[in-house]
């Protein structure tokens, strides 16, 4: 076969992709799969080569520029599932497959780099090491840069040997001197990956494992999972387990009978949850398995070096966040999904992937089992198990000696925002904190918000402090003496009178886990606390100790936010506090309740999971609220049939399928105006639908998730401000697309098609399935 023409899919906002000529030195190298730089209007973009078309109707084809990183070539199986990805969540086909790569291998990341020579060997040989340092990692990314050890003959003939030592000063210059060396061909590029094993901290301790005898709920749901494993095919799992019932348990037995069948394993897990512990728990009980880690807390080159170990077959389980989904792993058996339920799973810019749903998906093409656990699964996943798609295994008890903690609602009333922080914590939860101290057990305290107060406002004339490109309030930071913006990171120095009237009276409100360890030190001034949030702890290492210490009883309280919700094991906290169970609960969201239930039970099971029983104290301004009381009672049921309810009637998810369309822009006339534009033809194409859905009969692989049946047709609502509606400057209105099913949706976005692009400095991005409606 000639293949002088290649199909390019390009890293651009475009689904369609593009054709280009395979130039003479490429000829018989590229394949499909392979990564190529290409030149895509004025500019170099790069893209994957996905087919050889035999012609093409272009009149004149561009040239491939290069073949980039030929050892890092998708195969069949990852091609299909970022295709599929694409037109699903209608992002450019060239966009996923790029987010599917390691942030090392990637185009476009701007790295410092610092050279240093540091060999130079004999006058023939020429040779220049250099070392890079990617500044930003502070990681080795060790960089050979070598005059070619090529014969005479081969040498480019426009350098006499008498330039070399001119050449040599010259790589001593710049990197421009370096670049133009490299294209003459006189020095190759080389990089070295870091290869170490970036938990190797963590190693499993030697001893064999205790093997916990499986209590008879994950006896039966190994026995159904590794059954569907050795009768091979597709089948989704919900792992529906309460805190502590030994899911991880369940998981480590499916993934050994995988492995021992010399397959390979995925066990996806939120960012916050991927934690050295839970490494530690996936090696311990895997110890003959390799493991790889995909974290985006690792350097770059690490990412890197884990992304090569597992492309070449070196790891047999691979554990890692979100973008993991689209690791290159031979020969896959299996896929976990643990806290199945976890917004974070939905990446929130292009593509705008769910990594669970596209974990079905995968396991689908492959056609391999796939487990999805959570003590709280999403309305989604039970929805999708009462409809017979997945199959639903229960864990309805703990597997620890003590089942789920006593859980007692205080109502909060005024003195909870007294500006002294003295109300925060109540009588009830002052006696269980003095008595934990005086035992010398743990307690954990969880406030979903950093800082110290939420805003600051001015009592003479109202004046909230705003920040000046966000349409948010600015929380202060007490002791950086700052306010910020927690939505652009802008910061302000704390402002000692009010800028509208100039009264001095300015006044704190609201609270933040910096003001709650005031409070603490206040009340218990002999109590270790420590705090948890992305102000107190930034690097993985830092987390990764803090945790440790936490763990091993070097403090008595620790307070946080999510970073100490879910899934931590901590055998000695015995109490929990919810110091604001309904701070989310008014979120202008349709998920709000079914967060709120899902916080609730996940902090609540940090409590009582070593050898004292828990107890869980919830603060609350909404006692009522059937999200907190049924959380509280651990009515899981009765929140699905209650939310399922509200969802049935507003055609909500699962109900219902949402599209949600985000257009930003500075200038306010010309945002509404293509608003306007977007949203009619929106409204046009939804008049085109057909009455009935046609999911029924057509078995696309994007229907995988759909829901069957029609439905009410689709409805186009908007365009309104967003719920923020400026973020970094940008004025943000948005557009919601509500229809029966998926096959509904994606027609409606198909035949709207180019009135969506982008025009006039308005973005516009398409979100299928969104996470979050602000
Ligand atoms: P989950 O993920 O469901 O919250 P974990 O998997 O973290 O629960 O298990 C909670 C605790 O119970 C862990 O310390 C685990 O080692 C222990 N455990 C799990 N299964 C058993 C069992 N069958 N017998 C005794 N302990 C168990
Ligand atoms: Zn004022
Ligand atoms: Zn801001």
């Amino acid at each position: 076969m000639v293949r002088s023409i290649a199909e390019v899919a390009v890293n651009v906002p475009l689904s369609r992709s593009f054709h280009y000529e395979v130039p003479g030195k490429l000829k018989g190298q590229i394949e499909r799969g392979h990564r190529v730089l290409v030149p895509f209007g004025p500019r170099l973009a790069t893209g994957v080569c996905v087919g050889f078309p035999d012609e093409s109707s272009v009149p004149r084809l561009k040239p491939i520029r290069d073949l980039l990183h030929p050892d890092c070539r998708f195969d069949e199986h990852l091609l299909e599932l970022t295709r599929w990805v694409a037109s699903y969540y209608r992002s450019g086909w060239g966009e996923v497959l790029e987010a599917a790569l390691p942030p090392a291998i990637r185009a476009g990341k701007a790295e410092r780099v610092r050279r240093e020579i540091i060999a130079l060997r004999d006058a023939d040989a020429m040779r220049v090491e250099a070392r890079r340092l990617d500044t930003r990692a502070r990681t080795q990314a060790r960089v050979l840069r070598h005059l070619a050890d090529l014969p005479d003959a081969d040498r480019p003939d426009s350098r006499p040997r008498t330039d070399r030592r001119a050449l040599l000063r010259a790589c001593q210059a710049s990197t421009a001197s370096l670049r133009r060396l490299e294209r003459d061909g006189w020095i190759e590029e080389e990089s070295v990956l870091d290869r170490r094993d970036p938990y190797a901290e963590e190693a499993p301790t030697t001893d064999p494992r205790e093997e916990p005898t499986l209590t008879r709920h994950q006896d039966l749901a190994v026995a159904t999972i590794s059954e569907a494993i050795t009768a091979g095919g597709f089948q989704t799992f919900l792992l529906h387990g309460v805190t502590g019932s030994g899911k991880t348990e369940v998981y480590l037995r499916a993934l050994r009978r995988v492995l021992a069948a010399g397959r390979r394993g995925l066990v996806l897990l939120p960012e916050i949850s991927l934690t050295p512990q839970t490494v530690k728990r996936f090696r311990e009980g895997l110890p003959d398995s390799p493991t790889a880690i995909l974290h985006s807390m690792l350097s770059p080159t690490e990412r890197t070096g884990q992304w090569k170990t597992i492309q070449e077959g070196k790891a047999k389980l691979v554990i890692g966040a979100r973008s993991a989904i689209f690791a290159p792993i031979p020969d896959l058996g299996l896929i976990v999904v643990d806290e199945e339920h976890e917004s974070t799973y939905k990446q929130e810019s292009a593509p705008r992937y769910h990594a669970r749903d596209v974990a079905v998906m995968r396991s689908s093409l492959l056609g391999i089992p796939i487990v999805l656990g959570s003590a709280t699964p999403s309305l989604e996943s039970i929805d999708n198990a009462r409809g017979g798609k997945y199959r639903l295994l229960e864990l309805p008890t703990r597997a620890t000696p003590h089942d789920l903690p006593h859980t007692t609602v205080v109502p909060l009333d005024g003195a909870f925002y007294r500006p002294d922080g003295s109300g925060l914590i109540s009588d009830r939860l002052d006696r269980l904190i003095r008595r934990q101290i005086q035992d010398g057990q743990q307690t954990l305290l969880y406030l979903n918000r950093r800082g110290f107060s939420t805003y600051l406002h001015c009592l003479q004339c109202g004046y909230v402090f705003k920040c000046e490109h966000c349409d948010v309030s600015m929380t202060l930071h007490q002791r950086a003496r700052v306010l910020r913006c927690h939505y652009c990171g802008h910061s302000r120095p704390q402002p000692e009178s009010c800028p509208d009237c100039g009264s001095p009276r300015v006044r704190r409100s609201g609270v933040g886990t910096e003001k709650v360890v005031t409070e603490l030190a206040r009340r218990y001034p002999t109590a270790r606390v420590l705090r948890l949030d992305r102000d107190s702890v930034t690097t993985h290492r830092a987390l990764r100790e803090a945790l440790g210490a936490f763990t091993r009883g070097e403090y008595d309280i620790l307070v946080g936010t999510q970073m100490v919700a879910k899934g931590h094991d901590f055998p000695l906290v015995s109490l929990v506090g919810i110091l604001l169970a309904d701070s989310g609960l008014h979120f202008p969201d349709f998920r709000a309740a079914e967060r709120t239930y899902q916080l609730i039970t996940q902090v609540s099971g940090r409590a009582g999971r070593g050898k004292r029983s828990g107890r869980v104290i919830v603060q609350t301004f909404s006692p009522e609220h059937y999200a907190i009381r049924h959380a509280v009672n651990g009515k899981f049921d009765a929140l699905c049939e209650r939310e399922l309810d509200c969802r049935r009637a507003l055609g909500y998810p699962p109900c219902g399928r949402l599209a949600k369309i985000l257009l930003t822009a500075t200038d306010e006339a010309k945002l509404t105006g293509e608003a306007e534009r977007v949203a009619s033809a929106l409204r046009r194409s939804a008049g085109a639908t057909p009455s009935r859905a046609p999911d029924d009969d057509d078995d696309r692989p994007v229907d995988l998730l759909a829901k069957p049946g029609g439905g009410p047709g689709p409805r186009v609502l908007g365009p309104a401000p967003a719920p923020i509606a400026r973020i970094q400057d940008r004025l943000r209105m948005q557009i919601l697309v509500k229809s029966g099913s998926t096959a509904q949706i994606q027609g409606l976005l198909d035949r709207a098609g180019t009135a969506l692009r982008p025009r006039k400095g308005v973005d516009v991005s398409i979100d299928v399935d969104p996470q979050t409606m602000l």
